[in-house]
């Protein structure tokens, strides 16, 4: 979403690779105790005493996992670095330093790299973590960006997906569905616009949603908040692709079953009223839409008291043994079995 917007536009080849890397990261300046060298030398350097450290990668591609039709690319920057963060805090780590990497074809002037840098420079701002280095080079096609994302956390305080026990209860932050509605009303405008390049979409309605889309926050409040409760959960898994492949996920890993309750999944009321407007199944929207960064994680029973009533966390079932299965009880107390992408809708939903 640049490419009409802008009056100035100044070609990569006049700033070439060292211009551009000195004029996108000018403005990086580390704040962390722990950044010992960020950019400008031959690699970083880090200290993080005697903390465990934490290293997720994600790589994001124009066409398959944004389109920069209706995706600013501000908001691109943003994302990408929200999606690395959020592997962090499903470790419960607390995320430190990041690289940003990205392969561009000269299509995009500076300006439009400049817009991504923004993003990327406020997410590292509101999250606390430097950026370090990276990777610059050209694509033939499109937008490629890479980001990889330390973290520290103490070693007994890391949560993996293979630790949930039999009867571990499943909790869920936050509320599912709104970011992948958010897409489908996107999408929809963007056919609309086709059509009619003169239309004015209103989409005040679908705000929550688009903003789901286009601004997700990862849970960075997660990891203190379940300190701050004396809760260390047994298994936790960031919700990108959906509830079912990630509750299948911590089943697998822990060698476990599942019974997840249908009535228990947090929805905002705006993803119940757009689902009615699609025509599609909210709690199928939940199980399979994806990108919510939402965290899925278990705790033991006792721990229960500590977190109920909290309003960020909704207890949506319960760990079986492994020979139980993987279920969704649903509102009319039927039990189907959980499965990751069953639907024909979702056929092209991108990883
Ligand atoms: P090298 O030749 O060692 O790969 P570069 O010239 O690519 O070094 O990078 C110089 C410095 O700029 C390094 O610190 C590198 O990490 C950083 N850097 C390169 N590209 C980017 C980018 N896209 N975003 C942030 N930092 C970058
Ligand atoms: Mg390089």
């Amino acid at each position: 979403m640049f490419e009409n917007s802008q009056e100035n536009k100044t070609n990569l080849s006049e700033l070439g690779e060292f211009g551009l890397i000195d004029h996108l990261t000018k403005n990086f300046k580390p704040k962390l105790d722990s950044t010992i060298k960020a950019i400008g030398d031959d690699a970083a350097v880090l200290d993080f005493k005697n903390k465990q450290s934490i290293i997720t990668t994600d790589l994001l591609v124009e066409g398959v996992h944004f389109d920069l039709a209706y995706m600013p690319l501000k908001h691109l920057g943003y994302k990408a670095v929200m999606v690395n963060l959020s592997d962090v805090y499903a470790m419960n780590g607390k995320a430190t330093q990041i690289t940003v990497s990205i392969a561009v074809s000269n299509r995009f002037p500076v300006e439009a790299l400049e817009e991504l840098y923004a993003g990327i420079q406020l997410a590292s701002k509101i999250y606390n973590v430097d950026v370090i280095g990276g990777d610059t080079t050209s694509s033939t096609s499109g937008l490629l960006i890479s980001i990889t994302a330390l973290g520290i956390a103490e070693k007994e305080e890391i949560v993996y997906r293979n630790g949930a026990k039999a009867n571990d209860l499943l909790v869920v932050t936050g509320d599912l569905g709104a970011a992948y509605m958010g897409l489908q009303v996107l999408e929809r405008e963007k056919e609309v616009f086709k059509a009619n390049p003169n239309s004015q979409p209103d989409l005040d309605q679908y705000t929550y949603l688009i903003e789901r889309q286009l601004k997700p926050e990862a849970r960075k409040d997660i990891p203190p908040l379940l300190k701050d409760l004396g809760v260390l959960p047994t298994s936790m898994i960031d919700i990108s692709d959906g509830l079912s492949s990630e509750v299948i996920h911590l089943c697998k890993n822990s060698k476990l079953g599942a019974n997840l309750y249908e009535e228990k999944i947090p929805l905002d009321p705006a993803v119940i009223s757009v689902c009615e407007e699609f025509e599609i199944d909210s709690t199928m929207i939940a199980l399979s839409g994806g990108e919510d960064y939402e965290l899925l994680f278990t705790i033991a029973q006792e721990d229960y008291d500590k977190i109920k009533g909290n309003p960020h966390l909704t207890v949506i079932g319960h760990m079986t043994q492994e020979s139980e299965g993987m279920h969704l009880v649903t509102r009319a107390n039927q039990k189907l079995p959980l499965i990751a992408r069953g639907w024909n809708s979702m056929e092209n939903k991108k990883d």
